[in-house]
């Protein structure tokens, strides 16, 4: 396939060209496209979900037994590590990542696909205690039609964490991936084909989610969406699932506060906390952008983490010692830099960065550096909404109680962040911080068997960990009558 071509798209088993508009993929790196394609069309949204449906009912694959769906998910996993490279290298291209962190991301997802095989044929119902002349049971059915409607930042990865469980569990699943990023949903599409998945389960659908992931959520035949983006976006899918009285899972923005306590190793501190902010060039979820330090140690820490941040190698996402790669857009870029410009108008000061870069590459993408600002209170705007960016805001505290109340104070309430070299400190803290995950003396470390999810804004449900396929699938009771007499009320005697 040559770039001038226009890629074909996935609707209901069927591979062809959208009936939207002509759009370009491009590599945030340069701005140049990487590939063409057709966006889906409404009638598109159409042919997927009824395709989907149809393929729930006939195709056989929500009554195979679990270790069957599981050896296609197995499969599945092994298909993405045979094509690692050439997917890692897409996704740098789709969207920019620097090589290492996209390869990072195409292993996750064939290590989600194996979890859930797993998951899937060690998934066990129960038989519950009776209480009468029965067994009773408790049994998982599969839903139908579920929507995964994923955002730009890791693409492959959060396909996976839906599509895999939505699999398990026995339903069929229509990917509606940002519309910049649409490559990796394709692949993978392409991918579970080649797994001998039934054609017509998996369907991607590229292009606008105004209109075409409004649609979809709209649809009476979706029976769930799982939606990981922005919070606005969540909340207006949640009305939609409202109306519907559908299930959803929301994973939406944050605002994360890591804290820096006075008994901090110094060492693991300042790696973890770049870590934590300027990975992903900050466009993560899970980014610790609010940064609270002991008030003794702040000056300390800070010089020796603005002189760390100033060495991080920003640039060519495709050599492999880069650390940071461009923004998405040049939207996004200038987004990022009205919230720097905001943050010194509410009287913030400039610790490091803050000025886009400039000389080859730099003059082509949509490059950010590492910034740093200071000076600001917790209420203020840029401490409050979610950047998305390189920016991290550093705010000094006094005391634990002080320091508690600012940290939970936002409507964000995704992930934190501890150090200090004391456990029986950390935990106390720990248990008060108001958070889905609370990392200690780590940070932005995962894994697929421990549950992911937001609270307040910042989401509903949770992803991963082994039960996470039941997000996915409905529960029922059944009771078997092992009544030797009729049921005594109606006064029928056995035998007449
Ligand atoms: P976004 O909300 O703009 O878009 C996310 C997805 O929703 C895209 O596929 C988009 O096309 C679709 N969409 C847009 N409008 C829609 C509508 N009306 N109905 C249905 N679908 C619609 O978010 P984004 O800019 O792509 O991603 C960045 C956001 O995602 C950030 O806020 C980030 O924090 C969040 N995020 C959260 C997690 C998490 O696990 N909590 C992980 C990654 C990203």
């Amino acid at each position: 396939m040559t770039l001038e071509q226009t890629l074909p798209i996935c609707i209901a088993g069927t591979w062809r060209l959208g009936g939207g508009e002509r759009y370009a993929s491009c590599y945030p790196a340069t701005g140049e496209p990487v590939a063409w394609l057709n966006a889906a069309s409404l009638e598109d949204v159409e042919a997927a979900v009824q395709g989907a449906h149809l393929a729930f009912l006939h195709s056989g694959w929500a009554q195979r037994k679990p270790h069957e769906r599981a050896a296609v998910l197995y499969r599945i996993a092994g298909l993405i590590r045979e094509r690692a490279e050439e997917l890692a290298q897409l996704q740098r291209q789709d969207n920019g990542k620097p090589i290492n962190e996209t390869r990072a991301l195409v292993a996750s997802a064939a290590g989600t696909f194996q979890f859930f095989a797993a998951a899937c044929e060690t998934l066990e119902e129960t038989i519950t205690p009776s209480r009468g002349d029965f067994v009773s049971m408790s049994v998982y059915e599969p839903m139908g039609v579920v929507a995964a409607i994923t955002p730009w930042n890791s693409p492959i990865a959060s396909e996976a964490q839906k599509v895999a469980p939505a699999l398990a569990g026995g339903n069929a699943v229509v990917i509606k991936p940002a519309e910049i990023t649409p490559l990796l949903a394709l692949q993978l599409a392409r991918i579970c084909e080649d797994a001998g998945l039934p054609k017509g389960l998996v369907s991607v659908l590229p292009g606008k989610g105004s209109l075409l992931g409004d649609a979809l959520t709209r649809h009476p035949l979706v029976k769930r969406v799982s939606f990981t983006g922005g919070t606005r976006t969540g909340k207006h899918i949640a009305h939609i699932a409202a109306d519907k009285m559908m299930p959803v899972s929301l994973e939406l923005g944050g605002k994360s506060p890591t804290i820096v306590l006075d008994d901090a190793d110094l060492d693991h501190a300042v790696a973890g906390v770049l870590y934590g902010i300027f990975s992903s060039s900050g466009e993560a979820c899970i980014a610790g952008s609010r940064l609270f330090v002991a008030r003794a140690l702040y000056e300390r820490f800070m010089a020796r983490l603005t002189a760390a941040a100033a060495q991080l190698r920003l640039g060519d996402p495709a050599d492999e010692r880069t650390q940071m790669g461009p923004l998405i857009s040049a939207g996004h870029r200038a987004s990022v830099e009205r919230y720097v410009a905001l943050g010194l108008a509410e009287g913030g000061r400039l610790r490091l960065g803050g000025e886009r870069p400039s000389g080859g590459l730099y003059d082509q993408g949509y490059f950010y550096p590492p910034t740093i600002l200071e000076g600001l209170g917790n209420h203020q705007q840029v401490c409050q909404e979610e950047i998305f960016g390189p920016v991290l805001v550093a705010l000094p505290f006094d005391s634990e109680e002080d320091l508690l109340a600012q940290a939970n104070d936002s409507l964000y309430a995704l992930a934190a962040g501890i150090w200090s070299r004391d456990y029986k400190r950390a935990w106390a803290l720990g248990r008060k911080l108001q958070a889905g995950t609370v990392w200690i003396n780590t940070y932005k470390q995962f894994s697929i068997s421990t549950p992911f999810g937001g609270w307040r804004d910042s989401g509903l449900g949770r992803e991963k960990g082994r039960l996470g396929i039941l997000q996915y699938m409905e529960q029922k009771s059944l009771y078997w009558g092992m009544n030797q007499q009729p049921l005594a009320w109606a006064g029928v005697e056995a035998g007449q």
